[in-house]
């Protein structure tokens, strides 16, 4: 994602805790209060500038979304979104989603999206692609139990990698696409660097994996 420095963005977001919640630590366990409902939570780590959470909260009102996304920069973007939006089962967290076990309890997630998470081609930084196996414990250690991972890339050694580590891992593989925008999947929400690819013609892949009890 190429960053362009926005000095505004932090007071941006600091005037608007209804949408990027400042205190997120404070739900642990309890994201139901947030809500004001019981619905289900799903989760895009790395949402960059929130198209797909806030276009999936607006076709699922009985799904509660959280983008988490790192970058100030980008998160500022989303937060647009949002106020434009005026939905109240979307929020955004500015954080790392490494943290995750600091904002939810073990069953506080459904489920956990992977959108053109950045791919880390080297070796040497494996440890650092959303699909190492050490998040995939991350995930397993928020969501419920046999809660599910989807998963959507265009870079094909990152969608082998990960189809690798989910195996490895011992998680279901439920679906798999190697053309998405070809198959017979229904209901796709673009990304906005979902957008960018297949613009260019690159075949976008994605799986749904699932944990096993
Ligand atoms: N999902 C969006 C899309 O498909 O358009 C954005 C994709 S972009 C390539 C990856 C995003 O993930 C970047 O905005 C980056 O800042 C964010 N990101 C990477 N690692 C992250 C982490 N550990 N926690 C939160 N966000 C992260």
């Amino acid at each position: 994602m190429r960053l362009r420095h926005k000095p505004w963005a932090k007071e941006k977001i600091e005037e608007h805790p209804q949408y990027v919640i400042p205190n997120p630590e404070y739900y642990h366990g309890r994201w139901n209060e947030l809500f004001e409902n019981n619905n289900p939570v799903h989760i895009e780590v790395g949402t960059g500038k929130g198209r797909f959470v806030t276009e999936m909260a607006r076709a699922n009102p009985d799904v509660n979304y959280i983008g988490i996304e790192l970058q100030e920069s980008v998160i500022v973007s989303a937060l647009d979104r949002l106020i434009e939006a005026e939905l109240s089962n979307v929020k955004l967290l500015h954080t790392n989603g490494e943290d995750l076990r600091t904002f939810f309890a073990k069953g506080d997630v459904d489920r956990v999206y992977l959108n053109f998470s950045d791919p880390w081609p080297k070796k040497r930084h494996e440890k650092r692609r959303l699909t190492f196996e050490s998040f995939l414990k991350l995930y397993e250690d928020v969501l419920v139990d046999e809660g599910e991972i989807h998963f959507k890339t265009d870079n094909r050694g990152l969608f082998e990698y990960s189809l690798g580590s989910f195996s490895r891992y011992g998680m279901l593989l439920q679906y798999v696409s190697l053309d998405l925008h070809n198959s017979e999947f229904a209901g796709n929400i673009m990304t906005e660097y979902e957008e960018k690819f297949s613009a260019k013609g690159q075949p976008i892949y994605r799986c749904e994996v699932k944990y096993q009890s």
